[in-house]
């Protein structure tokens, strides 16, 4: 899995001086046009914005006809695509939006005044509007303010907007572990209300603000969050843990994860999932088998529609209990470990558990020796056996062969055989049997 997997933030998709040139096409043709939304919080906390969003009074015919490379994004909400130097820029028209009868998208919208246009916005700090012609910020919901003294709050009767969009909860607490950002009072409780409410929304919307949140260095903070507000007993509902039980904070170990470390959004998802289990339980130990993995991982499915790769690293970092259980591990058990896609994240699980007490910590540390070791070889060598060789020799393929092949590539493994005649021989008496 790619690192991009999980990056938050693709490339520019605008520069400040294409966004000022279409801003300036609007102004000459007398419309009202401001800068929008996260742009505008950017620049005030300093941050460099990764595009900008142009917001204006002219209608969308509007600006399609004063822009010669135009696509309608957004027809029904009035965003049009300019395309211009090597930028792309989304104009919006200044807009109202109507009921909101699906938790998600409202049944009609207006287009009206900037005014109206920041009071549909979620949150203050994503309301503001700025002339960069003036060099001023308009700000018609306390944003500016809200921005300075570090404070996330929903425009408007907090309640009322989680009612009408109640990804926005997700959203609040991205925003709010991005920028380092308090959810004040009636904000918090109106998430805290609602969050059963995310039920609502489609795996693939909620999946998404996850793969925003997870990565460094919002992580640590967000999973915090998730977690205050009780947004993971919705998110993992289909885990059969008892969601009214209070979560042990000790099992967070996914915020050790932290430390500025890209991870692949798979090991993000199996800590984070694990950490809800392992705070529902005692004995944490369970969670490492086949059997309670796959309910992970099927949780995870339902929950977030993940691909199958990804389906796989939440399985490979956390099914463990081949190498934490009783026995130690055989030779071929870890190298067949070191030598899968996964293996990478799950030793960076392994150690935290590990440092954590989830787990014996002698045998992480025994584990991590071992691995050091192999390392220096090849852990996944060419097999000196193969299907070919078997029926060279008169086996038929079927379930023996299976059988065979693998107990002669343990033994290569081990070094318990070296050569392809001590191969074949070895699996001539497995065959046997
Ligand atoms: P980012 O840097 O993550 O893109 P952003 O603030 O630009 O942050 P977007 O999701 O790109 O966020 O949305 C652009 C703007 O549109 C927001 O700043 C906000 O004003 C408004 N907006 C986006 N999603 C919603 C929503 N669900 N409800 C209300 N307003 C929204
Ligand atoms: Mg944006």
């Amino acid at each position: 899995m790619s690192d991009d997997a999980i990056s938050p933030s693709a490339k520019p998709k605008g520069t400040r001086d294409d966004a000022l040139t279409v801003l300036k096409r609007l102004r000459d043709n007398r419309h009202v046009a401001y800068f929008a939304g996260g742009c505008v919080r950017d620049m005030l906390l300093g941050i460099e914005p990764k595009d900008y969003d142009v917001a204006t009074d002219a209608p969308p015919e509007k600006v399609r006809r004063l822009f010669s490379n135009t696509q309608a994004v957004g027809a029904a909400f009035g965003v049009i695509l300019v395309r211009l130097g090597g930028s792309q820029i989304e104009v919006a028209t200044f807009r109202k939006e109507g009921a909101y009868l699906d938790g998600r998208h409202p049944s009609e919208v207006r287009f009206t005044t900037a005014e109206e246009d920041a009071k549909r916005r979620d949150f203050t700090i994503n309301g503001l509007f700025f002339d960069p012609l003036e060099n001023k910020v308009i700000d018609y919901v306390g944003g500016e303010r809200d921005l300075k003294y570090k404070w996330l709050r929903a425009i408007g009767d907090a309640n009322k907007r989680f009612e009408e969009d109640h990804l926005r909860m997700l959203r609040a607490v991205r925003f709010a572990a991005r920028f380092g950002l308090e959810i004040k009072g009636e904000t918090a409780t109106a998430i805290a209300s609602h969050r059963e409410q995310l039920k609502r929304i489609s795996p693939e919307r909620i999946a998404g603000e996850l793969r925003l949140m997870l990565p460094p260095p919002t992580r640590p903070v967000a999973c915090r969050e998730l977690g205050r507000f009780g947004l993971l007993p919705v998110i993992f509902r289909h885990l059969p843990e008892d969601s009214t039980k209070p979560t042990n904070p000790r099992a967070f170990i996914v915020e050790l994860l932290a430390a500025g470390e890209t991870i692949s959004f798979g090991l993000a998802l199996a800590a984070l999932a694990f950490s809800y289990r392992a705070g529902r339980r005692e004995d944490v130990a369970p969670l490492f088998a086949r059997e309670e993995v796959q309910t992970t991982v099927k949780a995870c499915r339902t929950a977030l529609k993940i691909s199958n790769e990804e389906a796989e690293w939440v399985a490979g970092c956390t099914e463990l209990d081949k190498l934490l259980g009783n026995e130690k591990p055989t030779v071929a058990i870890m190298k067949r470990f070191l030598a899968q896609p996964f293996s990478s994240d799950a030793r960076k699980f392994l150690r935290v558990i590990g440092e954590r007490g989830e787990t014996a910590a002698d045998r992480v540390n025994w584990l991590e020796q071992q691995f050091a070791d192999f390392c220096k070889d090849n852990v996944a060598p060419e097999p000196l056996v193969t299907g070919d060789d078997l029926v060279a020799q008169g086996l038929k393929p079927g379930r023996l062969f299976k059988r065979v092949l693998d107990a002669v590539y343990d033994a290569q493994l081990e070094d318990r055989v070296k050569t392809k005649d001590e191969a074949l021989r070895f699996a001539l008496e497995v065959a046997k049997g």
